[in-house]
């Protein structure tokens, strides 16, 4: 497929070679991690030897400063070669990481950093709770002031790498008395930390090697140093990363489409009945033209948002149209491959029925479909 994005020689490298390196060390294990519930620790800590966790990441702090294009690469292969089972890689490396890099002083970036590249501390962020969800302001954990410290508490679910997580970027409050754009802050919990737990791996009807856990804070104490930037600055921070978390899900969700849609057209060719290839017969290429049209649709404004996020413009508006669009749109792929699978397309042994299960979540995290049409709407003024 065509691409507006400018790709040089030493990207095309890079994908190559995360590609063959996805393809013979991680594909023949996603069985295993299915039944293990999660992308074992072994290989997070692989894909940090060869470079590829938080490529952009500044030398001093072990990443190689590479362009926000090597992260586009990323997130892209893993979507081609591990499917949205593995969306935590990209979390940890562009969407986690960011928050300390942006709001971390010198002394938390060389705490954390080097060890989130390294892939030995896998990295969570920790907003949603059972109470609070798309209304982030209505969030209830809390932390006060005491001593040289805080103390936490709350619970906070659905959490992407729970299980492993070994530092967790948690939003609370700091101020209940204050609104709370002006009352939350961003704390970074350490695995170990006592008064924090983790529960088992929630079950999921997808994405099964993606571990998701509920969080529960019961007087935990952290240090006055565990603070992420500012006291009562926390809602703006996690408003200004999520415009490239959302182009990150957008970005992984158009791959999704693509490689599913590859998937049946080939199994259109080799399929035959009535005594001719499935995909001779006008509905089926009806449908095929009609998905990737929409996909072509879809990569075009993607595209054009990558481009657009490396200038470093305020894109927020666009995706999230981008969001809601594309993941509704891997949706109807998804669905309509399945059907043009026939009853095999319903069988687990068959890619597309584990990929029709799992682009369900797309439009879900991240910010619902639901919400992302309200942020729009909005900033049209409405
Ligand atoms: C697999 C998975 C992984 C996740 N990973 C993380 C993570 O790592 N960290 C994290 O913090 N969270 C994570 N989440 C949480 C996710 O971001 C939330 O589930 C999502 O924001 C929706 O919140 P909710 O589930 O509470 O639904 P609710 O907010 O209760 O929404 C219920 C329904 O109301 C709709 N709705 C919301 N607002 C409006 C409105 N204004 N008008 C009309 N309808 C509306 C929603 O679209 C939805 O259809 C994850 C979720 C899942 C399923």
């Amino acid at each position: 497929m065509k691409r507006s994005v400018p790709f040089e020689e030493e990207h095309e490298i890079f994908r190559k070679s995360l590609r063959r390196f996805l393809e013979n060390e991680y594909v023949p294990h996603l069985e295993e991690w299915c039944d293990f519930g999660a992308m074992p620790r072994e290989y997070w800590q692989k894909l940090g030897e060869q470079g590829y966790l938080c490529p952009w990441v500044a030398e001093e702090y072990g990443g190689m400063d590479a362009d926000f294009l090597f992260s586009v690469i990323l997130t892209e292969e893993i979507a081609r070669n591990l499917g949205d089972s593995a969306i935590g890689v990209p979390l940890h490396s562009d969407m986690v990481m960011p928050y300390i890099d942006s709001y971390g002083s010198p002394e938390q970036k060389a705490r954390w950093m080097p060890a989130a590249v390294s892939g030995e501390k896998i990295l969570a962020v920790a907003m949603t709770e059972p109470g609070a969800g798309s209304d982030l302001a209505a969030i209830r954990a809390t932390a006060r002031k005491e001593g040289d410290g805080y103390v936490i508490n709350g619970q906070k679910t659905f959490i992407t790498n729970g299980t492993q997580a070994d530092l967790v970027v948690v939003a609370v409050k700091t101020n209940t008395e204050v609104s709370p754009h002006q009352g939350m802050s961003l704390f970074v919990v350490e695995r170990d930390t006592p008064g924090f737990s983790v529960s088992g791996k929630l079950e999921k009807i997808g994405i099964p090697f993606q571990d998701t856990a509920e969080m529960y804070f019961e007087e935990c104490r952290v240090q006055a140093d565990n603070l992420l930037g500012e006291e009562g600055r926390g809602f703006y921070y996690l408003m200004e990363k999520l415009q490239q978390e959302r182009l990150v899900v957008s970005v992984s969700a158009q791959v999704r489409a693509e490689v599913i849609l590859e998937a049946t057209i080939e199994y259109c060719k080799s399929r035959e009945l009535f005594g001719k290839p499935l995909s001779s017969m006008q509905n089926t290429q009806f449908r095929v033209a009609e998905m990737a049209t929409e996909i072509e649709l879809g990569r075009t404004m993607i595209d054009r948002l990558i481009v657009e996020h490396m200038k470093g413009e305020e894109v927020v508006t666009e995706v999230s149209m981008a969001k809601w669009w594309v993941t509704e749109m891997l949706n109807r792929v998804a669905t309509q491959c399945l059907q043009l699978h026939g009853g095999y397309g319903y069988m687990v042994e068959y890619p597309v029925a584990r990929a029709w299960v799992d682009a369900r979540v797309q439009t879900l995290y991240a910010g619902t479909t639901e919400v992302m049409k309200t942020i729009i709407a909005k900033r049209m003024g409405l």
